[in-house]
């Protein structure tokens, strides 16, 4: 009874709280109309295609990746799908000096902003973890302080604005996942980071909506490349994937999980069965035998 209690409790208060969010708003397109809004790591795959559906919607965009010859394309693309205005700053997010460039590039052409999307991620490698310190400190640089700079930069325009921060995260920051330690670490740091700064906006009043999106196997280049071959699942696809978290976004959800089956319901079994999530996590996997087995 008592354990019936402990599964029963938390999962009808979860299914109150979902039918409560998602009951309250419907999404219209026209809620990004002229909105100015900054996506990071938009060169390709999921922020590309966010790229695309603000430019449908008719925002103001500034996309930023490292490859220039990339974000020129995706500009072009933009302008001609309708967006109000497009426009890309090229450079490394490991340098935060450039983190806070690009927040003011979009002071100086767009005159303020609405949306600050942080999507960029770092290479890693996928395999078990291979003790190499400077890397975990790199991809710390990429995925995680270069998203607290632009933050930090872009908060006066974002509080005149009563806009949005939206932080793309992982299922890999919401439970431990094997072959990814670096990666994850740098995934849990954003939910740390950001669902305190919520607390905070909260209690300061402060009108800034920060949507925390916990995604899962997403069929872009680089995800398929790492994982296709040892991941049992099939990938959802990442066009959907961004219009979903702008839905999200422009609802000023608090998280936003893609695909709901895939990442929210395994979530359930986290505090009340945490060896069983971790069992089902690593039988997505296709494993190597054991040595000598
Ligand atoms: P992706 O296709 O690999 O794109 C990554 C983007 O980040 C590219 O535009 C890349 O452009 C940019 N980037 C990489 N290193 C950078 C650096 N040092 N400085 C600035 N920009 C850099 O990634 P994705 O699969 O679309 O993932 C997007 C987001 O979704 C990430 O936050 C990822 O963690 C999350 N996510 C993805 C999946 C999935 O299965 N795909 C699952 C869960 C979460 P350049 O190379 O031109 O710089």
């Amino acid at each position: 009874m008592g354990r019936l209690q402990k599964i029963l409790i938390p999962f009808l208060g979860l299914l109150l709280a979902f039918w409560f969010y998602s009951a309250r708003d419907t999404f219209t397109p026209e809620m990004l109309r002229g909105k100015r809004v900054i996506v990071t790591g938009a060169s390709t795959g999921i922020g590309e295609q966010m790229a695309y559906h603000l430019a449908r919607m008719g925002s103001h965009i500034l996309v930023t990746a490292r490859t220039e010859a990339k974000l020129q394309n995706v500009v072009q693309r933009c302008l001609e799908l309708g967006a109000a205005s497009a426009r890309f700053v090229s450079g490394t997010m490991e340098d935060t000096a450039f983190a806070q460039h690009v927040v003011r590039e979009a002071q100086t052409s767009l005159g303020g902003l609405d949306m600050l999307i942080l999507n960029h991620v770092g290479a890693s490698y996928f395999g078990f973890f291979d003790g190499d310190v400077e890397h975990v400190r790199k991809l710390l640089e990429i995925n995680f302080l270069s998203y607290v700079a632009m933050t930090t930069s872009a908060l006066p325009m974002l509080k005149e604005s009563e806009g949005s921060i939206v932080v793309v995260s992982s299922m890999a920051g919401k439970v431990g996942f094997p072959f990814t330690v670096p990666y994850s670490a740098t995934k849990f740091a954003l939910d740390g980071f950001f669902s305190s700064l919520r607390q905070e906006f909260t209690i300061q009043s402060i009108n800034v909506s920060i949507t925390l999106c916990i995604l899962g196997f997403i069929d872009t280049e680089r995800a398929v490349r790492a994982a296709a071959e040892v991941l049992r699942e099939r990938p959802a696809p990442r066009d959907e994937c961004a219009l979903e978290i702008l839905k999200g976004a422009a609802l000023r959800r608090r998280e936003l999980y893609y695909r709901y089956s895939s990442t929210r319901l395994p979530l359930l079994l986290r505090d009340c069965a945490a060896e069983l999530l971790d069992y089902l996590v690593r039988s997505r996997y296709r494993l190597p035998a054991p040595p000598g087995a």
